[in-house]
């Protein structure tokens, strides 16, 4: 999930539509906007206990084991921040804007504590989806790491999808 300060643009109305019709190019399931403007982020080193760090660590090795131009760095001095914590909300997880960042990502320990059969795979899924925001990549209803409604508990990798996706916005 994202937070929404761009949702402003569903409501400027049908000249946008027109003009995104004739100015084609960018897919409708990437937003260039929003994300990382460099492929290669930086997050700090995990201190969280192994529960929670081993499926956090690997879900930067699942886009770094990608054919594409990302990567997820650890960094002591990174000014972004992964947190994992219990909060009243509904999501899994949340990302704000890393353009121009730094970015946050949330995951809620309350929700995939209560939901999650698979824990590890339900973390690792999560995070390389809110990976996926930072690198422009929108939600989406196709085979994908960034489908909402994906089986968390068993999609924990970028698909096909998401690659040619990603690198059709770092190329
Ligand atoms: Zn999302």
């Amino acid at each position: 999930m994202k937070k929404t300060p761009r949702n402003f643009l569903r409501t400027m109305g049908i000249s946008t539509f027109l003009l995104a019709l004739t100015t084609t190019v960018v897919s409708a399931e990437t937003d260039p906007g929003w994300g990382s403007q460099s492929p290669n982020i930086n997050v700090p080193f995990n201190n969280y206990n192994d529960t929670w760090r081993s499926p956090m660590d690997a879900a930067a090795v699942a886009w770094n084991g990608t054919p594409t131009k990302v990567t997820v760095g650890f960094l002591s001095s990174s000014p972004n921040k992964v947190l994992a914590d219990s909060y009243q909300d509904t999501w899994y997880g949340l990302s704000s804007s890393a353009n121009p960042g730094p970015f946050t990502i949330k995951l809620n320990s309350r929700t995939i504590n209560r939901d999650a059969s698979n824990f590890y795979n339900f973390v690792k899924s999560t995070l390389v989806h809110e990976y996926g925001h930072i690198f422009c990549l929108d939600h989406t209803t196709k085979t994908s790491i960034m489908n909402s409604n994906r089986d968390r508990n068993t999609m924990t990798t970028p698909q096909k999808f998401d690659i040619d996706e990603v690198n059709s916005v770092y190329k």
